[in-house]
């Protein structure tokens, strides 16, 4: 019975190895089955490192020819390490893509280095390895022709790509100082004004003032005003400067001189006028000159006749308006003038009147020439002085004069 149990276990062990290999076979027909993608792919090892697994060696020289078209060295190949492939069985394959394999190359070679590529409108200008450094050097620049209020830029496109290469591609600190320092910086600023706006000076001639006065009667007051200027530098240098707006903000005011333009054979005719401002009426160097009937005379003459050579001038006594200047049958041709405060004085006789009625006359100024025209009996002139309609005698008037 013993042997017979022993014997039926054996049998059962017998059993249970047969249905394990029949089961291993079953498992081993599934994977031929379902996983029929078993192959060979290789591990490969790069710079002393596991970097990709790929299918066959040419999908990483593909990788490296992707690598080599990113650098911008010369030689790129000639940066890369050397590869070993270790074959292994795996299913389904190797998982690394040559675009895989490329980027492990770039970042697991030791000569291969990254940094920048500097194109100034698109051109190549030189490689640089920090972007820091070189940032600040660009913002350097800028800042050194920053002017308040102001927008500063490079004239040309700066741009910065990324690239790989050799060490000994990038540029010194010098050179990149030397590219940055040529680099062209544009400011543009609106700044505003204040220009002063001189004023004119305007010249009133007046016959009512003698010659060679001269006298300002308004005085002349600058104006302002402000002007925006739109104003480019390049490296600090105007190069353009416009006008963009003006406002005035305060106008100038005109000067106005009074120029005197009034003839008088007295020069000096004030200095010489009378304590009543009266001055002689006919030039007082004229020889044939004398007084031949003073007021009150004979039938009681209203004025003074003071003899003269036909044409003699005939001078205002006083600056004033000229109220008539005309002819009638007693004064012949006569003109008088108002001279305000009720006074008016009467030239009469002339020859000629040279002034015409509401003309301003100063001083001295030549208003008609002696004649005998009227009741006259020879060349003389008779003058008068009127005060508040009556005449009175002139002689006061025309003392010292
Ligand atoms: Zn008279």
């Amino acid at each position: 019975m013993i042997i017979s149990l022993a014997e039926k276990l054996y049998a059962f062990k017998k059993l249970h190895k047969l249905i394990f290999l029949s089961l291993l076979a079953l498992a081993l027909m599934f994977v031929m089955l379902f996983a029929s993608d078993i192959s060979v792919s290789y591990n490969v090892r790069y710079n002393g490192k596991r970097v990709a697994q790929v299918e066959s060696p040419s999908v990483y020289f593909e990788g490296a020819k992707l690598a080599a078209q990113k650098i911008s060295s010369k030689d790129p190949e000639s940066l890369m390490e050397k590869p070993f492939f270790f074959p292994t069985l795996t299913v389904n394959g190797g998982k690394s893509s040559s675009a895989d394999v490329a980027n492990e190359i770039l970042n697991n070679s030791p000569k291969i280095i990254k940094g920048y590529s500097v194109t100034l409108d698109g051109e190549q200008k030189l490689f640089v390895s920090s972007e820091e450094d070189f940032g600040s050097a660009l913002k350097a620049r800028l800042n050194s022709f920053a002017i308040e209020n102001g927008i500063t830029s490079f004239t040309n496109a700066v741009a910065l790509n990324t690239v790989y290469c050799a060490d000994a591609d990038f540029a010194s600190l010098d050179m990149q100082n030397e590219f940055v320092n040529s680099l062209n910086v544009e400011t543009v600023v609106n700044t505003v004004k204040t220009i002063e706006i001189p004023y004119k000076t305007v010249t009133k001639k007046t016959t009512a003032k003698l010659a060679g006065y001269n006298q300002v009667s308004t005085k002349g007051v600058k104006g302002e005003k402000q002007e925006t200027h739109n104003i480019k530098y390049l490296n600090g240098q105007v190069i353009e400067d416009t006008t963009t707006h003006t406002a005035v903000v305060k106008e100038a005011v005109n000067e106005v001189v009074v120029v005197g333009v009034g003839k008088s054979y007295y020069t000096a005719a004030e200095k010489m006028a009378s304590s009543h401002g009266f001055i002689w009426p006919l030039n007082k160097n004229v020889r044939a000159q004398f007084i031949t009937a003073y007021w009150g005379d004979g039938r009681g003459h209203k004025g003074i006749d003071i003899c003269s050579p036909y044409g003699t001038s005939i001078y205002a006594a006083k600056g004033g308006t000229v109220e008539y200047a005309n002819w009638n049958n007693d004064y012949g041709y006569n003109v008088i003038i108002n001279h305000g405060n009720g006074i008016k004085t009467r030239y009469a006789h002339a020859s000629k009147l040279l002034v015409k009625k509401g003309e301003t006359v100063t001083q001295g100024q030549t208003i008609a020439l002696v004649g005998s025209t009227g009741q006259s009996t020879g060349n003389h002139l008779h003058f008068e002085v009127i005060l508040n309609g009556t005449r009175v005698n002139p002689m006061p008037y025309l003392a010292n004069s």
